[in-house]
């Protein structure tokens, strides 16, 4: 079973596992799904191994780069016909089209975009992502209605919420009751962006990722570590 944990370096979240043994040392191990795990010798801290964790971090990101390549991923996106893209956990095929007007629309599989003029990857792109800004806006706040029905009852306030790209995270929560949500985020299936939310509300009471964090989401959330897990196939 082991304890989950993780820590913040740099802009890098590292989620990890920590199992208790009658052994001498701390160790480190990455595996090829990503995960990682610590052993440690029984009685060691938690902060003492957060800090072993911290030491390992640039060890920890090597060996998931190595790893990464054998990862299913989806290809580097082209925006051309044919191509598929992502919305809500489904796939969807890209149907580029000229018409009178520019639109996108989602259709028995498809993923319509009409051009008024010239047809190109950019404007493809440009139509695409500001459609997806848009469900995305109307698809968070409901989800987050939704979760903080749940999260009322340990007193977390609800949050204004803000949509952008993010580099390496999925959402953040400042302090002053912010939400961020990464927008690639709406390319996931509803129950990870439930975990998402529930995460970061979570941070509204306990700010790191130590042992109370991990009982307050799971208190709220029992099958967080599913959703998470499944959230990670979605990273690319
Ligand atoms: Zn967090």
């Amino acid at each position: 079973m082991g304890q989950s944990d993780s820590i913040i370096w740099g802009t890098l979240e590292i989620p990890y596992r920590y199992f208790y043994s009658a052994r001498q040392t701390l160790s480190v191990s990455v595996h090829p799904d990503l995960s990682v795990t610590v052993k440690a010798p029984n009685g060691v801290s938690v902060e003492k191994i957060r800090a072993f964790v911290h030491r390992r971090a640039v060890w920890i990101r090597k060996a998931w780069r190595e790893f990464e390549p054998y990862l299913p991923k989806q290809p580097e996106r082209r925006y051309i016909s044919g191509e598929t893209h992502r919305y809500l956990g489904r796939q969807y095929r890209l149907k580029i089209e000229r018409g009178n007007a520019d639109s996108v629309k989602c259709l028995r599989g498809y993923l319509r975009v009409t051009i008024e003029g010239d047809i190109s990857p950019a404007r493809t792109k440009t139509l695409l992502t500001d459609w997806y800004r848009h469900h995305a806006r109307e698809a968070f706040q409901e989800r987050l209605t939704a979760c903080h029905q749940r999260a009322h009852r340990e007193e977390i306030p609800l949050p204004n919420l803000q949509i952008r790209k993010m580099a390496s995270r999925w959402g953040s929560y400042s302090s002053k009751g912010l939400l961020t949500l990464n927008l690639a985020l709406i390319k996931t299936p509803k129950d990870c962006i439930d975990y998402v939310i529930i995460h970061e509300l979570c941070h509204h009471k306990v700010k790191h990722h130590g042992p109370q964090f991990w009982k307050l989401l799971r208190k709220l959330m029992p099958d967080f570590e599913e959703r998470r897990k499944k959230l990670k196939l979605y990273a690319d």
